[in-house]
């Protein structure tokens, strides 16, 4: 028997990055993930697969039609050029395989009706495939932007500030209503919101914080790192939980 109640347990596919160690006397390359974004996928009743960038695109759809939902985990910055932005000195991290590869997913997901979470740079890669825009970074350039990057200094857990989750949203149903202390580790955000989605949680200077595609079953996006959280907080933890549970109705998994 599975955890989540299903005979078989939802298979949810994110996405990974590359990632180059310098060695004394070698380098060398791999592909991997965070094991955060696993183990919160386990702990919420899902087998996590991991879907290497930079395939062809037909390969990508041949995992995707396996897939039961998809979630988009941290990362980098988007290369500015895709949403019509300027090139930063703050900007980090310009993998064009990972933004080809996630914003085809991201896209595909939302026209299929795959349930899809998006998890900080994930909600970005979301809010751009979809038609939005970023800010390059929160605190230089938006109006009264504070800062949001709160990497190294402290644990990833660290509740950095609260953001106001709207009532009418999908999101309260995980993280109820009002004020929720969230951790905060990114430097973008979300300037132009695409025209499909809606702002469901935002920050005391203004910033949307999390999104939703209200035509669609599943498609939520956080810009903080609930992976860091589900041991903390059960809200959090609900939130994997949903993408499981979505996943498992969208593929119309036997339940137990
Ligand atoms: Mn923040």
């Amino acid at each position: 028997m599975s955890r989540n109640g299903f005979v078989k347990r939802p298979l949810i596919g994110c996405t990974t990055f590359r990632q180059t160690l310098e060695r004394p006397d070698y380098t060398i390359s791999m592909v991997g993930l965070t094991p955060t974004y696993v183990r919160a996928i386990e702990k919420a009743g899902g087998i996590p697969i991991l879907i290497p960038c930079g395939l062809p695109q037909d390969d990508i759809v041949q995992i995707f039609d396996l897939l039961d939902g998809v979630l988009l985990p941290g990362g980098g910055d988007i290369d500015p050029v895709i949403y019509g932005g300027q090139m930063h000195e703050t900007v980090y991290g310009i993998s064009p395989e990972r933004d080809e590869t996630e914003l085809f997913l991201a896209r595909h997901a939302v026209a299929e009706e795959k349930p899809l979470f998006a998890i900080c740079r994930g909600v970005q890669v979301l809010n751009v495939a979809l038609g939005g825009t970023l800010w390059e970074d929160v605190k230089l350039l938006m109006p009264n932007g504070t800062r949001h990057a709160y990497h190294g200094e402290f644990p990833r857990n660290h509740l950095a500030h609260t953001v106001d989750v709207d009532p009418n949203s999908q999101l309260s149903h995980f993280l109820g209503t009002g004020s929720v202390g969230i951790n905060s580790l990114h430097h973008q955000g979300i300037k132009k919101l695409a025209p499909a989605l809606v702002g469901t949680a935002v920050s005391p200077d203004g910033l949307i914080e999390a999104v939703e595609a209200p035509a669609h079953p599943f498609a939520l996006g956080v810009q903080w790192h609930p992976e860091n959280l589900v041991d903390d907080s059960p809200a959090m933890l609900a939130l994997f939980e949903g993408l499981v549970e979505a996943a498992a109705v969208a593929s119309q998994l036997q339940p137990v």
